[in-house]
């Protein structure tokens, strides 16, 4: 038996890591225990910071291909080095999840390496030792979601893990779900050279993102070539010699068909994970969708633990996740953690970016909130002119009286840095009005919001 903690964590992704800084940074006595052998969770490992690595490569490629000759760069040969340009992702991944167990050390925090199992409410096991412990703070995150049928292999069948490592461009590679894990991985593959279909049970792609902002999405997408068959389900894959062969039918009903591709990625969602924790035998029921119940202070419903992060309700983001970490240890060290989760952003990392915070024009109207619009494209943003990106819009939904801002959507390069100055303005209970009065520097993209703004309340200038 050793000395006794504070607080142990469980899992070292965004919501275990920051809230075991952030507890050390409080004075309190922490360790973290992390199963795999790098520190960082899904994020760092097989998550966001892998998917953007590629991402920005293959963007870059693409640009180079397609966009050099336009600004007066000649260059001949471009061929692609799939082996230098996956290296440099791992390096990266590298880099970070030392990183973090620097800033683990720097901060006191002890690692602790293993599996952890809760075998009593003040007691953490990790192979044969116990730790003693005043809290627990479960963030173990969430894992790939199988569809019946369909066995993954890592290989012909991947799951975004697999994707992030294929080691040729596929021919033709079929997505399964239109969500944004999908879509960003199927960029990537696109940009590089392969055919790329998304098949979607739903109508439409991006559930829950507006729709106006959705639809023009997709067209973009399409536009670059990548293709959709909507309100389609996949019944079957069967590995051929070459690929793999799908069944699929209209998701009403019907005859199925079979599409073939080399490569299939499963990316219909991610499941809680809290395997061999010894939730049951503390008597923590889970939710119907396998979540961990928590109060409104992560409180589970054991005094002393607590989870944030995927295993909790919410959107499974890495940033939701951290200031979840943060506020629970707040809480925990006897401070207020408070969250709003009003204000938490949503990014897809494909070109053009997409990025939202707040309510969509959908939900205003189920609300039967009126609200005025105000739009504004960045094809009259002299930025997006000049560095010849123009795709998309941005989007602002305000109260029709007060003119508070319940939402914002971009649609439009660099959409995810943009997006905070919304997240911001939420924050803080802005006006377009204020947002538009706010004076943005020139030429830059974040006029597109200001005009957007504008013209939500009033009129844009520039259009
Ligand atoms: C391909 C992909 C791209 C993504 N891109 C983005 C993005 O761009 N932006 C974004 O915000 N989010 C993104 N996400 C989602 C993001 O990765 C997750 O929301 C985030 O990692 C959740 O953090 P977490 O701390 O809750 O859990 P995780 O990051 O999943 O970490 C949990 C950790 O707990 C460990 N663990 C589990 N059980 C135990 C145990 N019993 N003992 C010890 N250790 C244990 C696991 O090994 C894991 O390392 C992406 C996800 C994927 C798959």
């Amino acid at each position: 038996m050793s000395d006794l903690f504070d607080l142990i964590i469980i899992g070292a992704g965004p919501g275990g890591y920051v809230a075991a800084i952030k507890a050390a940074q409080l004075g309190l006595k922490v360790a973290c225990v992390e199963k795999r052998s790098t520190l960082g969770g899904t994020c760092l490992n097989v998550g966001c910071i892998p998917s953007k690595a590629l991402l920005q490569s293959s963007e870059m490629y693409e640009e180079t291909l397609l966009h050099a000759a336009e600004h007066g760069i000649k260059v001949s040969k471009v061929s692609l080095d799939l082996k230098t340009m996956l290296n440099r992702k791992n390096e990266v991944v590298a880099g970070l999840t030392k990183g973090i167990e620097g800033l683990l050390k720097k901060n006191k925090v002890e690692w602790l390496k293993g599996e952890a199992t809760i075998t009593a409410k003040d007691e953490v096991t990790i192979g044969k030792t116990a730790y003693k412990t005043k809290n627990i703070l479960i963030a173990t995150g969430s894992e790939v979601m199988n569809l019946p049928g369909i066995t993954i292999d890592e290989e012909k069948i991947v799951s975004s893990t697999g994707a992030l490592d294929l080691t040729e461009v596929p021919e033709k590679m079929i997505i399964i779900g239109g969500g944004v894990i999908g879509l960003e991985l199927g960029s990537v593959w696109r940009r590089l050279g392969a055919q790329v279909e998304v098949i979607e049970y739903l109508d439409r792609i991006l559930p829950g993102m507006d729709a106006e902002i959705a639809k023009q999405f997709q067209r973009i997408l399409e536009k670059q070539g990548i293709s959709f068959k909507l309100s389609a389900k996949v019944t079957a894959a069967k590995k051929t010699g070459k690929g793999v062969e799908l069944s699929v039918e209209p998701a009403a009903g019907g005859a199925a068909e079979k599409l073939k591709a080399d490569v299939v990625l499963v990316a219909v969602g991610r499941k809680p994970y809290t395997a061999n924790l010894g939730l049951e035998k503390l008597g923590i029921a889970l939710d119907n969708r396998g979540r961990i119940p928590v109060d409104k202070h992560f409180a589970t419903s054991i005094p002393g633990i607590y989870a944030v992060g995927d295993v909790i309700a919410g959107p499974m983001l890495a940033h939701k996740a951290e200031e979840e970490g943060i506020a629970a240890v707040e809480i925990i060290a006897g401070q207020a953690g408070h969250i709003n989760y009003d204000a938490i952003p949503g990014v897809i990392y494909t070109w053009p970016e997409v990025a939202s915070v707040g309510k969509t024009e959908e939900e205003l109207k189920a609300a039967g909130i009126a609200y005025n619009i105000g739009k504004f494209p960045f094809l009259a943003n002299s930025r997006g002119r000049a560095s010849g990106q123009t795709d998309g819009f941005v989007k602002i939904l305000a109260d029709s009286k007060t003119d508070r801002v319940y939402g914002v959507h971009i649609i439009g390069p660099d959409a995810g840095t943009l997006i905070a100055e919304a997240v911001l303005a939420l924050e803080y209970g802005a006006s377009s009005e204020d947002i538009a009065r706010t004076c943005h520097a020139h030429p830059t993209l974040s006029e597109a919001v200001k005009e957007a703004a504008l013209a939500t309340f009033a009129k844009a200038i520039h259009m």
